[in-house]
């Protein structure tokens, strides 16, 4: 028997979609090679544009090189993960114990590895909507059957907790929490995440956090970690070097249990067996988590007043908000702006037909908002990472482009 007369690949990936990397970024690289200069506003990699690891993280992967050549603890480093651990205690989360802390090849694999140790087969899993998709990805290769929350737009993207309490059944495992939000940018407030995490204990749900954007906050945002307030139920907090310190490329990333750990001992179990049969994560890339943690301070240059990741959100913010047929929440937090489109007034069908002829016709790359699993199709996800020269020029391209659609579209209506 041949191969086809069989399946040959695992029928759950047909749910699985990651449309950051998806069909207008495979169409972004097929317009590279036939010679068009593209701007890339889909990916948040902060090397992408010129963002540099700190010094200090350099010098200390490179001069301890020689200590990364074996497999460590499966979990990781004592040293990485007991900064780990002061660092869950600077949040408020007590109790950690370096037993309870799990360092990944990135956020990504830890997310992988919680849900395929969490699930059995039609479990659900409240996530938020939007989301970053990897969640919802992880939910259904797992077996599990994602339930997505909706967050509001007119009320700062702040999670609909009625519509999040409505969707608990006795199949709910999990609450996932993306705080600050990717791709929203929204920060939660501590009564919020308290609500959250009553409901969570209330139902014997656990709650997963992923707070890897902790530290990129703008204006007034003050970042809570939902963990710090519930000992009740088991929280895990993910966190990571890819952002806050712009080493997307090492794949450092950790996770923090916390809360009724011995209600749920069976799964971390689970974990530490998952954990030890992919044996250790990046053991380089873990050298710099201590320094990261205990010293480096840089990321705040970057997002206070004048810094430039502040600058180049508020030039996208005040350039949407000018630009005809999108209207944009200013984000508090994270890389990103997720703008409405009047798709009405501009003529076109959905969020996907929008980006798709934004890269066609002037060559800027984004992402449509149904990948991060927003409930209508009028939405799509920009990266404000480029420098504002360049985010500038490509601003232009987008006014340009929602310009020209209203006037054919007015235009063709009379
Ligand atoms: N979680 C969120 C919310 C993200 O936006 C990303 C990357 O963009 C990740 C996790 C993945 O992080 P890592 O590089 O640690 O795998």
């Amino acid at each position: 028997m041949g191969p086809m007369m069989h399946s040959v690949r695992n029928s759950r990936l047909s749910q699985v979609s990651y449309e950051i990397r998806g069909s207008l970024f495979e169409l972004a690289e097929q317009l590279e090679r036939q010679g068009h200069r593209i701007t890339r506003l889909n990916i948040g990699n902060p090397a992408a544009f010129g963002f540099q690891v700190p010094d200090q993280l350099m010098k200390e992967i490179v001069s301890n090189m020689s200590l990364a050549q074996g497999y460590c603890d499966s979990k990781g480093l004592a040293g990485a993960r007991g900064a780990i651990e002061q660092y869950a205690l600077s949040r408020g989360i007590g109790g950690v114990r370096v037993e309870d802390i799990y360092i990944g090849n990135g956020v990504s694999e830890l997310i992988l590895m919680c849900m395929q140790g969490l699930l059995n087969e039609g479990d659900e899993v409240l996530i938020p909507s939007p989301d970053y998709p990897l969640w919802t990805a992880a939910v259904n290769l797992a077996g599990g059957k994602p339930i997505h929350y909706r967050c509001d737009p007119d009320s700062e993207w702040q999670p609909d907790l009625q519509d999040l309490e409505a969707k608990i059944t006795s199949r709910t495992r999990a609450l996932v929490v993306i705080n600050p939000n990717n791709p929203t940018g929204a920060v939660y407030p501590a009564a919020v995440l308290k609500s959250m995490a009553e409901l969570a204990a209330k139902h014997q749900i656990a709650i997963f956090s992923d707070e890897i954007y902790d530290k990129i906050l703008y204006d007034d945002a003050e970042m809570t970690s939902i963990a710090s307030l519930t000992q009740e139920t088991l929280c895990v907090t993910f966190g990571g070097l890819s952002k806050n310190y712009r080493a997307a490329g090492f794949r450092a990333g950790w996770m923090i249990l916390s809360g009724d750990l011995k209600g749920w001992a069976p799964y971390r179990d689970g974990l530490t067996v998952l954990a030890s049969m992919r044996l250790c994560s990046n053991v380089l890339a873990q050298l710099a988590i201590q320094s990261a943690l205990t010293s480096d301070r840089s990321i705040n240059d970057l997002v206070l007043p004048a810094g430039r990741l502040r600058e180049q959100r508020d030039l996208s913010f005040e350039r949407l908000s000018k630009t005809p047929g999108l209207s944009v929440w200013k984000a508090k937090g994270a890389l990103y702006l997720f703008p409405k489109i009047d798709l009405e007034m501009l003529g076109l069908k959905s969020d996907y037909e929008f980006c798709f002829e934004l890269l066609k016709t002037k060559q800027v790359l984004t992402v449509q908002g149904s990948g991060f699993n927003w409930i209508t199709p009028d939405r799509f996800r920009l990266v404000f990472l480029p420098s504002v020269e360049e985010l500038g020029t490509a601003l232009d391209r987008i006014e340009e482009f929602c310009r020209e659609r209203a006037e054919q579209h007015a235009g063709a209506k009379v």
